[in-house]
């Protein structure tokens, strides 16, 4: 059995919680890439089994610790087993009303860089580091006795696999996947294309979030940064009418053939850049009552969090003085380098420059099927505020 011996840095981080150990506090390793290895301390003792990696910065990845170790051998399959069905029954707990979720969110689930999310009776999932891309075989055996799916699709094609080492694939893995899987979120019907979509298909993060909007919505909205309308189906009952915005002309047709899917008739989608487009709704003297904002990451890595940063600051500026009094601003960060704490400031920052007073109602994150991992303050990606413009 291989072993990796870690140094006093990389155990202090273990036990504040944190399941990685960085290449710099490897001090030797004798695994092949892709192995599930002992790790040791410097003086020899059990800390646990992780996953190596011969390519990542992250070259640990904890699967099991000490306390739990039943002696010098794991049986791999059976601890997978019993984390799957672990994670697969949590997600029933949970029910959220929506035939799409996250049955597995990597390390939360103690399934490091793994990912499958369930669309009705398909599956798809993302293998990314290189100890679960070998297991790929494995997993999938195992979710069709357990999820006992139609169709598995591995969508492996997420650009943190080349920091693996691992290529970029797209294959049916099990059974069959058709081109469009129909899924419903609440009221809507989604037909969800799970080989090209953005993530696999839908922003399951945010469906939890969609809902909460939900409860605010009225008047004139506005769902800016839309994707294929996420917020707006679910708001567009609720409300006058709905203008969605974003700068992909496929999103926007996606928008537009769900809406009517769906029998909505006050939904406009348009396409363009958000960021012009507050401007020119301000220009042109327009008003909202309910108000989203969901854009991409702005910072992908810690040098660009003071650019996203001002950019966050435009758009909620823009949005506050495009809002209406009593009016809502449902607003999202999914950078996970700008934390709660700096997007409250941003948030606050905005509506002192804005001139306007705003009450905040709701402090969200990413939906229930993607829990945060306690000590790994990266799991918490997703905030959502919802706030509410005072007269
Ligand atoms: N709100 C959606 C998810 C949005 S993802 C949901 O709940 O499902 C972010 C979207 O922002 C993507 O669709 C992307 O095309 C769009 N986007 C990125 N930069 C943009 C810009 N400057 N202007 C308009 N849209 C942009």
């Amino acid at each position: 059995m291989s072993s990796a011996v870690i140094s006093r840095r990389g155990v202090d981080r273990l036990r504040a919680g944190h399941p990685w150990i960085y290449r710099s506090d490897v001090l030797s390793c004798d695994g092949q890439p892709g192995d599930l290895v002992r790790v040791l301390t410097e003086r020899d003792r059990p800390l646990g089994w992780a996953f190596w990696s011969g390519a990542s910065q992250i070259s640990l990845r904890m699967v099991l610790d000490a306390t739990r170790e039943s002696g010098d051998s794991l049986n791999e399959r059976k601890l997978f087993a019993d984390r799957l069905e672990r994670a697969i029954e949590y997600r029933a707990v949970l029910a959220i009303d929506a035939t799409a979720c996250r049955l597995v969110h990597g390390e939360a689930d103690r399934l490091p860089a793994l990912i499958v999310d369930r669309y009705a009776d398909w599956l798809v999932v993302q293998t990314l580091s290189q100890g679960m891309d070998r297991r790929l075989p494995m997993i999938v055996e195992l979710l069709v006795e357990i999820a006992k799916p139609r169709g598995i699709l591995a969508r492996n094609d997420p650009k943190v696999r080349r920091l693996e080492g691992l290529d970029e694939k797209v294959e049916v893995v099990y059974g069959e996947v058709p081109e469009t899987i129909e899924v419903s979120e609440g009221r809507i019907r989604h037909l969800v294309d799970v080989r090209h979509g953005q993530k696999t298909g839908l922003f399951l993060d945010q469906v939890e979030n969609h809902a909460a909007a939900v409860r605010y919505a009225r008047g004139a909205a506005l769902d800016a940064f839309s994707y294929l309308g996420g917020f707006a189906l679910q708001i567009a009952p609720h409300c006058e009418r709905v203008i969605t915005l974003d700068s992909s002309a496929p999103g926007v047709a996606a928008t537009r053939e769900a809406a009517q899917r769906n029998g909505i008739t006050n939904l406009d989608a348009r396409e363009g850049n958000v960021f012009d487009e507050l401007r020119e709704l301000e220009i042109a003297r327009e008003r909202f009552h309910t108000i989203v904002l969901d854009p991409p990451a702005f910072a992908r890595n810690r040098a660009a969090v003071e650019r996203a940063a001002a950019g966050y600051k435009e758009i909620n500026l823009r949005a506050l003085k495009l809002l209406e009094p009593g009016g809502h601003l449902v607003t999202c960060s999914c950078s996970y380098n700008v934390d709660e704490a700096l997007f409250a400031a941003i948030v606050e920052e905005a509506a002192a420059d804005a001139r306007v007073a705003v009450a905040l109602v709701e402090k969200r994150m990413q939906a229930r099927d993607h829990p945060v991992l306690v000590g790994v303050p990266e799991t918490h990606y997703l905030k959502c505020f919802i706030l509410r413009k005072l007269a």
